[in-house]
């Protein structure tokens, strides 16, 4: 592995940073408290081709490796503030366009891939069910063989951009007794043929400006051709998106890490209550060093395995260990910066409270980091 980046690589990042500090960042702390999702951004995001960085170019995306999606990724999320709107991307991205890319039909991806990448329609993914939240093959919901198709039938929760979405992409058990791996199916919904019912927003504690909501299948009929792969491929499709979402979302918190870091080191300089710049005393710097020192173990863990994704290796632990370290450095050290702002940073609309919020999140979607541990154990034969 190259430990430098291109020249390439380097303008990618220049490009993506200089457009988010410049157009998405106005008004973030309004729309945060008011949870607003902003369509009209959303589309700048599509036409800056950020939608779709890992999408082909034949699609509609800009064809970039993993490696380099993640640099991308990193990009967006030190230079956009906006927790919300970076997380509600990299949903989209990993969890329904790179299925829809990997495992769709022609007729399924010319449909849909162009136009999401455009920021044009917006998808969501559900997998989650209220009674088996970790277990996600724990389903209550029902796929009843129809002639011609399914009936589905099942309330799923927490879909990240369910209130906004106009593209579907759910998960069913079709066959219960094979297990998660051959007995569930990935369905490819679209709101103007398959009438699914969206929840109003569910009330976060932050990521607020990604709206998410419950998604309800009352015997909703769907052809086989909704099918996204085949008939039981659902675990195995469910399964590697995660895998490029755990290296994706945790490339963002990088980004964000980086800022809210750079940040807090000119206040630790600049903060002189009793004459002495807090910066002076150990008792902070130390706990600056020890942030720059995790984020620069964090980038290697994301940048490793999304090389070893970019090679086509086995990344369920590596992107594990990403996801696991990553989110548990974000969310301790947010914690952090609060305690070292003080006063201000408690204040609500100061970015370390607010990224807190954000970051309590990271460890939950995408896998617990108990379910983190559960992979990488199982990794080691345990
Ligand atoms: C902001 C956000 C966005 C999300 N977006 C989506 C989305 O777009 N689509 C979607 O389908 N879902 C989404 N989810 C749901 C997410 O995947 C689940 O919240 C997650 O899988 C945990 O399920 P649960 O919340 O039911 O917790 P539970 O599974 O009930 O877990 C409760 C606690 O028990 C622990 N636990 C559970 N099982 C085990 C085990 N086997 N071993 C050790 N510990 C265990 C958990 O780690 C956790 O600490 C999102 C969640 C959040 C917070």
């Amino acid at each position: 592995m190259d430990f430098s980046l291109s020249s390439a690589q380097k303008a990618l990042q220049t490009e993506i940073i200089t457009f988010a500090q410049s157009s998405l960042n106005k008004d973030v702390w309004i729309r945060e408290q008011q949870g607003t999702f902003d369509h009209y951004l959303w589309k700048l995001c599509g036409e800056q081709g950020l939608l779709g960085l890992a999408i082909s170019e034949d699609f509609g995306g800009r064809g970039l490796s993993a490696l380099d999606t993640v640099i991308a990724l990193e990009a967006l999320g030190y230079g956009c503030e906006d927790n919300g709107l970076s997380f509600a991307i990299g949903a989209q991205l990993f969890a329904c366009m790179i299925p829809i890319w990997l495992h769709g039909t022609s007729t399924q991806k010319a449909e849909l891939l162009p136009a999401l990448c455009a920021g044009e329609r917006i998808a969501t993914n559900a997998m989650t069910e209220a009674h088996g939240g970790s277990a996600s093959f724990d389903m209550q919901s029902e796929a009843i063989k129809a002639p011609g198709g399914y009936r589905l039938t099942g309330v799923k929760t927490y879909c990240a951009n369910a209130p906004v979405a106009d593209i579907c992409l759910a998960y069913f058990p079709t066959d219960a007794e094979k297990g998660f791996f051959g007995g569930i199916s990935a369905f490819l919904l679209e709101k103007k043929k398959h009438a699914f019912g969206i929840s109003e927003t569910l009330q976060k504690l932050g990521l607020t400006t990604c709206k998410t909501g419950k998604i309800t299948f009352d015997q909703l009929g769907v052809r086989n051709e909704a099918l996204l792969g085949k008939a039981g491929a659902g675990g195995m499709i469910f399964t590697q998106s995660m895998q490029w979402e755990r290296i994706g979302l945790s490339a963002l918190h990088l980004g964000s890490m980086k800022r809210l870091l750079e940040n807090a080191v000119s206040f630790a300089k600049q903060r002189t209550p009793g004459g002495i710049p807090i910066a002076k005393h150990q008792a902070i710097s130390h706990q600056l060093a020890e942030m720059q020192a995790q984020i620069s173990a964090s980038k290697w863990l994301v940048y490793y395995a999304a090389w070893q994704l970019s090679h086509r290796h086995q990344v369920q632990a590596s992107s594990s260990i990403a996801k696991l370290f990553t989110s548990e450095t974000y969310k301790a050290m947010c914690l952090k910066l609060v305690q070292i702002y003080g006063g201000l940073g408690y204040l609500a609309d100061h970015e370390a409270s607010r990224s807190l919020k954000d970051a309590v999140a990271a460890t939950l979607y995408s896998g617990t980091s108990e379910i983190q541990k559960n992979i990488i154990a199982r990794g080691m034969g345990l």
